[in-house]
């Protein structure tokens, strides 16, 4: 199906990574492509809701199929945080203070297990459709490698022995929770065809 999607980012290589992933039947628009540039205030109470928020933005703005995303670190023994406050815990994009909260409030709990999620709002004009893609696994109490972003330093998928931070980007993108995630909307693209 040919079709052109507006991911709500400004981030190019958001928009690069899912255009690879979608592949060449669907041409993939970011917000700097249509001169939005305001930022989308995402003050959602759920991944759920912020993706949507983001999705019903750029579709009512521009009437093109779009879609939002939302992303973040669920800790079950921090009942679900730092959950969709992920990207500002403690400093806003500051990835090493964020880490260094969650090790912290972590400190002498046992129960070290984490999840990574993506909730995807695809937004047109028959409504909401979501898609959500779950990574499981622990976290350790220290730092472990240099690539990747985030939380990745101190997470390890289940059935691994390395951090996220210690895998070559193709190995994470073939597990992670947006790749998941990515994979549902295609399917869904593929039936609506
Ligand atoms: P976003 O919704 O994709 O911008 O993600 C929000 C925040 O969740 C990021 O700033 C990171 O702190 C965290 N996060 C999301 N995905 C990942 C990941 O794959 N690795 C590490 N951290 C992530």
């Amino acid at each position: 199906m040919e079709m052109e999607l507006l991911v709500a980012t400004h981030n190019e290589h958001k928009k690069e990574e899912i255009q690879q992933i979608l592949g060449s039947d669907c041409t993939v628009k970011s917000l700097t492509d249509y001169n939005i540039h305001e930022e989308i205030v995402e003050d959602g109470d759920s991944f759920h809701a912020n993706a949507l928020i983001k999705a019903k933005y750029c579709f009512e703005k521009t009437g093109i199929p779009s879609l939002g995303d939302d992303s973040g670190l669920v800790v079950e023994s921090l009942d679900g945080r730092p959950g969709i406050f992920s990207a500002r815990y403690a400093g806003d994009h500051d990835f090493a203070k964020n880490i260094e909260k969650v090790l912290e409030e972590m400190q002498g709990i046992e129960n070290r297990k984490a999840y990574f999620v993506t909730v995807l709002c695809y937004y047109d004009e028959n409504g909401a459709q979501y898609f959500e893609g779950r990574v499981h696994g622990n976290l350790l109490t220290e730092n472990k490698g240099f690539k990747g972003f985030g939380y990745d330093p101190i997470f390890v998928p289940e059935g691994y022995d390395r951090t996220f931070a210690e895998m070559d980007p193709e190995d994470k993108n073939k597990i992670s929770h947006r790749k998941q995630a990515l994979d549902l909307f295609m399917d869904f693209l593929k039936v609506t065809d």
